[in-house]
């Protein structure tokens, strides 16, 4: 069997990875790939384990946040489920966008008729850019803050700038100590590829701050199989801190003459060489570091790109990125 360069494989070939934490898994799902959970009150959570989505049963009708594609119609049930043992209507009046990615939010389309869509107003510009009929763009919409009321319930959306997306928003739940921000955080799991996919990196770096703003005890990050806590960002925020003081030591250290030297005229094979020996050396600690502690830590390709990421965002966003020639 060949493997190309890449290490790109088939599933035989994954490798041996170190034993992901039990604190970085949740409760079992039921035999229809579900877990609904309460969050406080009448704020639950929907999991298959790997994505995440909320809903709000008040006596009003239902307010549904996000419905992934991979839970898709076990959203309706879990919210059946909800409705039936709490006595209350199911019906969803209300639908929030936390952003515009098609993950997230492709399953919006089961929730039609009189339901009331509403996101940042970027999410609406995307979405109608997107044109993708499963995800039908938000009619009401907001730049900044909008409080949504149902039934003497209050839920505060906030657009901070982008992060993940350019319209990533936080939801807080001041009645049920809860905030939801998509994306950012993965509940005792490292980011996957780039910073979680994410287009600002500075945003995104700066998003864990803004969430510890709030007031909350429960965080619903969208990811994995558990809900998050305030030590759970903490430990993120410390893992990226780490990947940015490492890849300023290693922009530092690592001298690009030698690479452009042995490159020649092939100016890229020599920018090859340099950016990947600086993310080599920023990411090898923190991968080290972090094995054992946020679960696929020791998936190196996670924490390489990231860092490349931020390493590309120290150059490019903070500057500078390298010595005005004199
Ligand atoms: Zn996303």
């Amino acid at each position: 069997m060949t493997s190309p360069a890449s290490g790109a494989g088939t599933a035989a070939d994954l490798p041996d990875y170190a034993p992901i934490p039990p604190s970085a898994l949740g409760p079992a799902l039921n035999e229809q790939g579900y877990y609904v959970g309460r969050v406080e009150r009448n704020l639950y959570w929907v999991t298959d384990g790997v994505y995440q989505s909320a809903f709000l049963a008040t006596a009003d009708g239902v307010v549904v946040f996000d419905a992934p594609p991979s839970i898709g119609h076990n959203l309706r049930r879990a919210v059946d489920q909800v409705a039936a043992a709490d006595g209350v209507s199911s019906t969803v009046t209300h639908f929030v966008y936390s952003h515009h990615h098609a993950d997230h939010v492709g399953a919006a389309f089961l929730f039609g008729g009189d339901v009331v869509r509403i996101g940042h107003e970027e999410t609406r510009r995307l979405l109608l850019r997107d044109g993708d009929p499963a995800r039908p763009a938000p009619e009401v919409t907001f730049a900044d803050r909008y409080t949504l009321q149902v039934a003497g319930e209050s839920v505060e959306l906030a657009w901070h700038g982008p992060n993940h997306s350019p319209d990533n928003i936080f939801i807080h739940f001041p009645g049920h100590d809860t905030l939801m921000l998509i994306d950012v955080v993965n509940a005792g799991w490292v980011p996957i590829y780039n910073t979680n996919l994410s287009e600002d990196v500075p945003g995104y770096m700066a998003a864990p701050a803004t969430a510890l703003s709030y007031p909350w005890s429960h965080f619903i990050c969208g990811h994995l199989g558990r809900l998050a806590t305030r030590d759970d960002v903490a430990v993120h925020q410390a893992y990226i801190a780490d990947i940015e003081a490492s890849a300023k030591e290693a922009l530092a250290a690592v001298d690009p003459v030698p690479f452009y030297v042995a490159a020649g005229e092939n100016f890229w094979a020599g920018v090859k060489g340099h950016l990947d020996a600086v993310t080599d050396r920023a990411a090898a600690p923190v991968i080290a570091k972090y094995t054992g502690v946020l679960a696929a830590a020791d998936i190196e390709i996670f924490t390489r790109t990231t860092t490349f990421a931020i390493m590309q965002s120290l150059r490019l966003d903070r500057g500078p990125s390298g010595p005005v020639h004199p």
